[in-house]
């Protein structure tokens, strides 16, 4: 039997996944793995070398050379390239608009893959994603899939960015959903395994609740 315990959480921005994962490991004393952290590190280092973020190739290339590591850090995660903390700079808008393109390339996921897998292989995770349960750890032990409204998943992305243009939010997490659920490698969907949630009309303690029911149950 394996004693390192993975739980999978999928689903879409602003369902509220990083913060109940983030709490739901700190509960059972397991490592926070944002996954999509690392596709938004390369992305940052593709648009820093001038990439086009549809460029398989270049991009791709450069995502198998640099260093992306991630760390526990105060409000979740510290995310290193080469060395460099750029946890701020992968949330801005530069990198948050051109991401799902580079998410979508099929050699850019190839190597993003074995990264999430030695996190995991260090001790339990708890880890967020859009292909977590489906294609990073299938075998997962517990899996989740959390969605809601999307103007409410606007409402609390526009929230913590402390960004008042809640329409330009929503339309920005709608076309990324779009693009997420739609390319060809690892689209966004719930594993058929998965316990689904809808958090539209629930808190954030609610959810970590239902989680750690399910967890333990
Ligand atoms: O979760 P977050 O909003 O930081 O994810 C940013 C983007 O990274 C997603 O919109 C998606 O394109 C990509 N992503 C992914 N697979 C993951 C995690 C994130 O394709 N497991």
């Amino acid at each position: 039997m394996r004693l390192r315990f993975i739980i999978a959480i999928d689903g879409p921005a602003g369902a509220g996944k990083s913060t109940v994962a983030r709490r739901l490991a700190a509960r059972l004393g397991y490592r926070f793995l944002d996954t999509g952290a690392l596709y938004r590190t390369v992305t940052l280092a593709a648009l820093r070398a001038g990439l086009d973020p549809d460029d398989e190739e270049r991009v791709a290339a450069l995502a198998e050379s640099v260093s992306v590591v991630l760390e526990p850090g105060d409000d979740g995660v510290r995310a290193l390239l080469d060395g460099e903390d750029v946890s701020s700079e992968i949330r801005g808008s530069a990198v948050t608009t051109a991401v799902s393109t580079v998410a979508a390339l099929p050699r850019v996921r190839a190597a993003m893959i074995p990264l999430q897998r030695a996190i995991a292989a260090e001790r339990g995770v708890v880890a967020e994603g859009r292909d977590i349960g489906t294609v990073v750890f299938p075998d997962a032990d517990v899996k989740f899939y959390l969605d809601a409204d999307p103007a409410v998943r606007a409402g609390r992305r526009a929230a913590e960015r402390g960004d008042a243009d809640v329409q330009q939010v929503e339309a920005e997490i709608v076309a990324r959903d779009r693009q997420d659920s739609g390319r060809a490698v690892a689209p966004l969907r719930a594993a058929e395994d998965a316990v689904r949630l809808d958090t539209t009309d629930l808190s954030i303690d609610d959810v970590v609740e239902r989680l750690v029911a399910a967890v333990e149950g």
